[in-house]
């Protein structure tokens, strides 16, 4: 909802201030998903807002849930009929919701299906925090939580690439008016735009930051992912070791193990490398992903334990990461829409 408007609708109805507090209450505390809930406010209000302000800015197309996991997907449909997906899972004890940034993707990483979309358009700041209230309102309505603990943008689209719009959600979504949602517990992830990390710590100090590596060779990285080709590992490394010593945050890099694509000992060593020719190497951490990597490939376990035992004897830290919603389609790499534009 685009909450700046309905404040601006109130005051210039002269409507009294606390009715936006009454707003505030119902769409952000209650999560109501009709202003018909809004009963606290007059039904003449409740009609022009329903007439101009929607509470989400798509339609909810389908949902979709993981019969193995705590994990659900949903199709969204925008307002000029493109459509996205986005995530909601419960990897620990509390629910995250994976939110899309962007319709398609530029970047075409070769294990992607939203790069395999090509791109269609930037997602607008409502369009991203939407998602996450429509995430609050179904775990509300289905009395799974009180909150959404935390947010990623690992969905479809890069991040970086719009950036003004990713900064300006990820605000509105630690803003205590809107979702508090801490923003130590918003994540960035990217695929290596090393030329917004400067910018990106001075913007978003206490987000979390993910590099999708998936490949310390320039000339494999290029391969699987062509945005090696405008900014190499070596401008990667500058901008990596540039943001940890602005923000002084760990730095997570994100590496998907695919057998005999990546996961040799001289891949091993070529990551260890690259981390080790960062300064203040201690804060990068390692995220092993058992990642679907298309077409079928998928990676026997024995491998990826045998990976994070060799990068943690090196003295790296690094985690193996359970992939959720593989059996519908959620899990990282999987995300795509057909789109009807
Ligand atoms: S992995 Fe991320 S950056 Fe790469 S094509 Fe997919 S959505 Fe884009």
């Amino acid at each position: 909802m685009n909450f700046e408007a309905v404040k601006e609708y109130i005051k210039q109805q002269g409507l009294p201030n606390f009715r936006i507090a009454q707003v505030q209450e119902a769409v952000f505390k209650r999560g109501i998903s009709s202003w018909d809930e809004a009963t606290a406010l007059p039904v003449s209000i409740r009609e022009e807002l329903k007439q101009k302000y929607p509470i989400l800015s798509f339609t909810v197309s389908k949902m979709v849930f993981s019969q193995k996991d705590k994990a659900a997907k949903a199709l969204l449909t925008l307002q000029d009929g493109l459509q996205i997906e986005t995530v909601l899972l419960k990897p620990q004890d509390s629910w995250s919701v994976c939110v899309s940034s962007q319709v398609g993707c530029p970047l075409r990483c070769s294990f992607c299906s939203t790069g395999k979309m090509g791109f269609k358009r930037d997602l607008t700041q409502e369009e991203i925090t939407d998602q996450v209230l429509m995430w609050y309102q179904y775990v509300r309505k289905e009395k799974l939580a009180e909150r959404i603990s935390s947010v990623v943008f690992m969905g479809m689209g890069e991040p970086l690439l719009n950036y003004l719009n990713v900064i300006k959600a990820a605000r509105d979504l630690s803003n205590p008016d809107y979702l508090n949602i801490g923003a130590r517990h918003i994540s960035i992830s990217t695929a290596g735009i090393a030329d917004k990390l400067h910018k990106l710590a001075v913007d978003l100090p206490q987000a979390n930051l993910a590099v999708s590596l998936h490949n310390a060779d320039d000339g494999e990285r290029s391969k699987m992912m062509p945005v090696n080709r405008r900014f190499n590992l070596e401008e990667l490394q500058k901008a990596v070791e540039e943001y940890i010593a602005m923000t002084g945050r760990q730095v997570f890099l994100e590496y998907s193990v695919l057998e005999n694509v990546n996961s040799r000992p001289e891949h091993i060593r070529k990551l260890a490398k690259w981390i080790f020719g960062i300064k203040d190497n201690y804060l990068i951490h390692v995220n092993l992903i058992a990642c679907n990597l298309g077409r079928g490939a998928k990676t026997d376990d024995k491998v990826v334990k045998d990976f994070a035992a060799a990068v943690k004897a090196m003295g790296i830290g690094v985690t193996i990461r359970k992939s959720m919603g593989n059996d519908v389609l959620a899990a990282c790499g999987q995300l795509a829409a057909r789109t009807r534009k």
